[in-house]
């Protein structure tokens, strides 16, 4: 994934203080480090879009065939119920998913605090899984007594959201190269919050150097709110609020037409393709193809686990080719296509041009995939990742360190965090 796409057979990557110092063959000597024979080396995979905090409502009955405006009414007064306890381990269970299945980097969307859960529930678990974590201030303002979706235990005065998205972007993020931190600013949809505040977040975070991300066009309930509420279509809302740029990036996407294919063309904005997501909620089939042909930054996402309800960021990849295959035909989308969507087009939506590939210079995010094994048997081709091969990571390098090594989480002990989820899971259905 360097600017040559090169494919290198039996190379070396020197990293050095978190960087790649050096790729080539035969150039590390005799320097310790990890011997790679038999696998595919990549460069760690990028996640757009999530919701770490649905991990605890895998699978809720009444949500698990419904459509989203049905889906959320379902499974907003179970979050309601949340604490921080809660938000920290399910985003645990969350980015330890996503790193066994090849993700060293990740966004996260966090837009309800019941109960004083705060962002850094969210942080601290990244911190201490050892992903480079790239969380958003979500929030919500309009509650059902004012024409919106969410109850009202569940929304947030505005005032008060933009007071908490400056306290937390002046405590934890980070904007040097090799941050491990960056906040973001994201209100949750247009069909939660006023167009005052979107308009209102977008000023802040423009005054703060940081990234906006917000869901748009997801299906055509969200298309048909837009016009009967805004009079418009979601890209021209969009605009109109100073939510397109290179700073911009929206989930879902599924529902824009060309002229707004082109909006987001012309202005740089991201999209991150979400096609598990959307294939569960019935939502269509983003179009990927043309996006990129416009020249729009896409990413990939896997969305939160509660309309997912997996977590695996390398079968999400999959997914994104093969939805692509039955839209426009077989020849819409190669597997390296795909690769690199799930890589170095993440790290550009995500504004990190230092990851998604693994080049000098860039950060030593690297994902190291077996292919000896049984998914891979017979294979001609096991760089062509996404057709057969492995859907979990042998080793899984973040910032020159080791998070997962022979398949094995290196920092926190699985077992028991899973323990936890699912007691913490059986207290909620119990109270149900
Ligand atoms: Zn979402």
């Amino acid at each position: 994934m360097d600017e040559a796409r090169r494919e290198l057979l039996d190379a070396d990557v020197i990293i050095d203080a978190g960087a790649v110092a050096a790729v080539g063959k035969g150039i590390a000597g005799d320097l310790p480090g990890i011997d790679a024979a038999g696998c595919v080396v990549t460069p760690g995979l990028v996640n757009t879009h999530h919701h770490l905090y649905q991990s605890l409502t895998r699978a809720v009955p009444g949500g698990q065939d419904a459509l989203l405006f049905g889906w959320l009414q379902t499974l907003y007064p179970i979050w309601a119920r949340f604490t921080p306890e809660h938000m920290f381990t399910s985003a645990q269970v969350g980015l330890a998913e996503l790193a066994l299945s090849g993700c060293t980097l990740s966004s996260d969307h966090l837009y309800l605090y019941p109960q004083g859960c705060r962002l850094e529930d969210t942080i601290h678990a990244a911190a201490e899984v050892g992903l480079r974590f790239q969380p958003t201030r979500g929030a919500m303002s309009i509650g059902v007594s004012q024409g919106g979706l969410p109850p009202d235990a569940l929304v947030e005065h505005e005032a008060d959201i933009l007071d908490d998205c400056i306290r937390v972007i002046d405590a934890f993020h980070d904007p040097d190269p090799g941050s491990m931190c960056r906040v973001g600013v994201a209100p949750c949809s247009p069909f939660s919050v006023s167009r005052e505040l979107m308009r209102d977040a977008a000023q802040l975070a423009r005054d703060k150097g940081v990234m906006m991300h917000t869901h748009l066009a997801e299906n055509e309930e969200d298309i048909a709110y837009s016009q009967e509420v805004f009079g418009c279509r979601p890209g021209e809302y969009a605009e109109s609020l100073g939510w397109v740029g290179p700073d911009v990036w929206h989930a879902h996407c599924v529902k824009l037409d060309a002229a707004e294919i082109a909006l987001f063309a012309r202005t740089g904005t991201g999209v991150a393709h979400c096609p598990c997501s959307n294939c569960r909620l019935g939502s269509g089939i983003a179009p990927v193809r043309a996006l990129r042909d416009a020249g729009v930054p896409v990413g990939l996402g896997v969305d939160g686990s509660a309309s997912n309800d997996a977590g695996n960021l390398v079968a999400e990849a999959r997914q994104a080719m093969l939805l692509q295959r039955v839209a426009n035909g077989a020849d819409a989308m190669s597997a390296r296509e795909a690769l690199e969507i799930a890589t170095r087009g993440g790290a550009d939506v995500l504004g990190r041009s230092e990851c998604g590939r693994i080049a000098p210079g860039m950060r030593a995010d690297i994902a190291i995939w077996d292919v000896s094994g049984i998914e891979a048997a017979g294979s001609w081709d096991p760089a062509a990742l996404l057709l057969s091969g492995p859907t979990t990571v042998r080793d899984l390098i973040v910032e020159g360190r080791e998070i997962v090594r022979d398949g094995q989480l290196q920092t926190l002990d699985l077992p028991a965090l899973v323990a936890r989820q699912n007691q913490m899971a059986r207290n909620l259905r119990e109270a149900t």
